[in-house]
């Protein structure tokens, strides 16, 4: 195991990569420093761990700087879920726990708070105690009681194969190079599937 970072330095990681702090990134470095404890893992240098995550939100920044999981290496998997579920598991001994944040947390900003901020109709007090609110969140999120911020759960799961490195061929439509097992053939023509969709469906 390699030197555990304290959430605040893996925080201002995240930070920096996502572009701001948002609750939604504190649920993803959480996530994943739990992951890592729980595992006792450092941060994935290769694929062998791996991230099989139930959302596209802000989260997932937090998780990929965190664990080293990554859609560029391959071993970050999205289920388009809408879930803050988040499942990590090492190829070498096939541990695996799954983390559900609790995404119903306490001291959220009043929904009508909220929409005021979002579509610029707050007072600077109201744009104060939003962030004021915002910022109390995250930090409950990175510091507060495990069991106040997510359940954990020891899970079996099927291990997707390891990413492959396939052949690149041009499409005979628009002469751009695609991965080979993602091409379609249209009218007796090796095409992208860029080319196959306009063709058939128009998008
Ligand atoms: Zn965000
Ligand atoms: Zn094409």
């Amino acid at each position: 195991m390699k030197n555990v970072e304290s959430i605040n330095e893996l925080w201002q990681k995240a930070v920096e990569f996502h572009g701001h702090a948002c609750p939604g990134l504190a649920y993803g470095v959480r996530a994943g420093a739990l992951a890592l404890e729980k595992l006792a893992y450092g941060r994935a240098a290769d694929e062998e761990l791996i991230a099989i995550v139930e959302t596209d939100s802000c989260s997932i920044d937090g998780i990929q700087v965190v664990t080293g999981c990554t859609l560029g290496k391959g071993n970050l998997i999205f289920k388009d879920h809408g879930k803050s579920a988040f499942t990590f598991a090492l190829r070498n001994n096939g541990k695996a726990v799954r983390i559900v944040m609790d995404a119903g947390n306490a001291c959220r900003p009043d929904d009508y708070l909220r929409e005021k901020v979002m579509t610029g109709r707050a007072s600077p007090e109201e744009k104060q105690l939003f962030q004021e609110m915002k910022e109390k969140r995250i930090r409950h999120i990175l510091e507060a009681p495990e069991d106040e911020v997510c359940t954990v759960q020891w899970v079996d799961v099927k291990l997707p194969e390891k990413a492959q490195i396939f052949k690149s061929i041009p499409c005979e439509l628009c002469g751009e190079f695609f991965m080979e097992p993602r091409g379609r053939i249209k009218d007796g023509k090796i095409v992208c599937l860029s080319c196959f969709r306009e063709y058939t469906r128009g998008w």
